[in-house]
C-alpha cells in the first residue's frame, strides 16, 4: 500500500498483500495462473530481467500472498508449501544435515514425529524428544551437533505452553536454530519471530485458510536463515498454485474477527466442561488454572477455539456413544475451519509420560452459537454417563 505502515495488526490484515495499482484497482489480488512467462527478448531473459520467471517460481498470487506473510510475521523471507506438514517437514531440511541432532518437543504433531522416526532416521539425522515444558532445562540436552530445537506450542493434543524465549536464549548460544510450529497461535496471536524464532511454521489449512477448502503451509524465516530456506524451496520443487492463495489470501482478511469469536466461545466451553462431574480437567491455556496459563498470558496476545478435554474414566464405547450423537459438532480431523468440531485423542509421548484420568477428546469452538453447542455438548456427556452408569 501506498500510504504508511499500519499501527494496528487488525488493519495490517485487511491491507497487506494488496497491489490493487497492478490490477486496474481491483482489490484483491486475482487468480493467475501460469506456467510459462514470456520475456520480450533474449537481452531481458539474460539479465533475468522479468518480475516473475517461471511458474513454479512464483506468480502475482503467490507473491501477494506471501508478502503479506512477510510483514505479518516481520520474517525476511515466506515460502509457500502444499501443506502443513509439508512445511513442517521443509523447515527440518532446511535446518538439518546428515549427522546433525535435533531436539523435538514430546507434544508434536503426530505426523512430525513420523517424519523424524521414519525419513530423518535414514537420512542420519538423530531426534531426542524433550517434556515441552522443559524452559531453560534443555540445556541439558544438548549434544556438540545440536542444530536444531523443534517446538510446538501449545503441544498437539495436550496444550503444553512452552518457554519459547528461554529455549531461544539457549539454542542460540550453542548456535543452534529455534523452529516452532505456530499453527495454534497464528502469527497474529504471537509473533514467533520477535520471540527468537528463526523458523516459523504455520498450517494454513487450519486458521489462515479458515472455511475447511484449503491445504497449505508456509515457512517464515528471518535475515540470519532466509538464504537456506529460499536455496532449499527453489531447489526441491514445491509448489502452491495461485486459486489456493487466493483462498488464503481471503482467509487471511477476517483472521482477527475469526479468532477473537473463536476463543470465546472456546473460553465459554472450557469454562462450562470443567465443572461437569464427568469432566477431570480441560486442557486450554486461556483458563486461569492452566499449568501453562502464566506463560500464555506473558507472550501470547491471543487464542484459537481449540483445546482438550480430560474425561473422567469412561470406556471407549461410552466416549463413542458421546460423540457420535452430537449434532453440532462434526467429527473430523483439521481444525481452524468455522465449523465445530470433536474427536478422540490418541496421545503419543516418549520421553514423557501423559497423565491422564481418562480418555482425551479434543475440541474445536466453531462459530456457531455458543449456547447450541452447550446444549448438545449437555446431551453428549448424558450419553456418556448412561452408557457408564
Ligand atoms: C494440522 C497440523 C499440521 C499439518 O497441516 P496439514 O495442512 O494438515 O498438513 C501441522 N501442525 C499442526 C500443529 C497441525 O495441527
Amino acid at each position: 500500500m501506498a500510504s504508511g505502515k499500519p499501527e494496528n495488526r487488525e488493519t495490517a490484515l485487511s491491507q497487506l498483500g494488496r497491489e490493487s495499482k497492478a490490477h486496474f484497482g481491483v482489490v484483491n489480488t486475482p487468480v493467475y495462473r501460469a506456467s510459462t512467462i514470456l520475456y520480450p527478448d533474449v537481452a531481458t531473459l539474460d539479465a533475468h530481467g522479468m518480475p516473475f520467471s517461471y511458474g513454479r517460481r512464483g506468480n502475482p498470487t503467490i507473491r501477494s500472498l506471501q508478502d503479506a506473510i512477510c510483514a505479518l510475521e516481520g520474517a525476511t523471507q515466506a515460502m509457500l508449501l502444499p501443506s502443513g506438514l509439508s512445511a513442517v517437514t521443509s523447515a527440518i531440511m532446511v535446518a538439518c544435515s546428515a549427522g546433525d541432532h535435533l531436539l523435538m518437543a514430546d507434544s508434536c504433531y503426530g505426523p512430525t514425529r513420523s517424519f523424524c522416526d521414519k525419513v530423518l532416521r535414514r537420512f542420519g539425522v538423530k531426534t531426542t524428544y524433550y517434556d515441552p515444558r522443559i524452559g531453560a532445562g534443555i540445556a541439558a540436552l544438548f549434544w556438540p551437533n545440536t542444530k536444531a530445537v523443534f517446538c510446538e506450542s501449545p503441544g498437539s493434543l495436550t496444550f503444553e505452553v512452552q518457554d519459547i524465549p528461554a529455549i531461544a536464549e539457549v539454542a542460540h548460544a550453542r548456535g543452534a536454530a529455534v523452529l516452532l510450529d505456530n499453527t495454534w497461535a497464528t502469527p497474529l496471536h504471537f509473533p514467533a519471530l520477535k520471540y527468537g524464532v528463526d523458523l516459523s511454521i504455520q498450517a494454513v489449512t487450519k486458521y489462515i485458510g479458515g472455511h475447511a477448502d484449503v491445504m497449505m503451509g508456509y515457512v517464515a524465516a528471518n535475515e540470519a536463515w532466509a538464504p537456506r530456506l529460499l536455496d532449499y524451496h527453489g531447489t526441491s520443487g514445491l509448489y502452491v498454485c495461485g486459486d489456493d492463495c487466493y483462498l488464503a489470501l481471503r482467509g487471511l482478511r477476517t483472521l482477527a474477527v475469526r479468532l477473537k469469536r473463536h476463543q470465546e466461545t472456546a473460553t465459554i466451553l472450557a469454562n462450562w466442561l470443567k465443572d461437569r462431574p464427568e469432566v477431570s480437567r480441560v486442557l486450554y491455556p486461556v483458563l486461569p488454572d492452566d499449568p501453562g496459563h502464566e506463560l500464555w498470558k506473558r507472550d501470547f496476545s491471543g487464542a484459537c477455539g481449540l483445546f482438550g478435554v480430560v474425561l473422567k474414566p469412561a470406556s471407549k464405547a461410552a466416549v463413542a456413544a458421546m460423540i457420535d450423537g452430537l449434532t453440532h459438532f462434526g467429527i473430523g480431523h483439521s481444525w481452524g475451519g468455522f465449523e465445530s468440531l470433536l474427536v478422540p485423542a490418541d496421545i503419543l509421548r516418549t520421553a514423557k509420560k501423559f497423565e491422564a484420568e481418562g480418555p482425551v477428546i479434543r475440541i474445536h469452538a466453531g462459530l456457531e452459537a455458543p449456547e447450541d453447542l452447550i446444549a448438545d455438548l449437555e446431551r453428549g456427556l448424558h450419553r456418556l454417563r448412561s452408557h457408564t452408569a
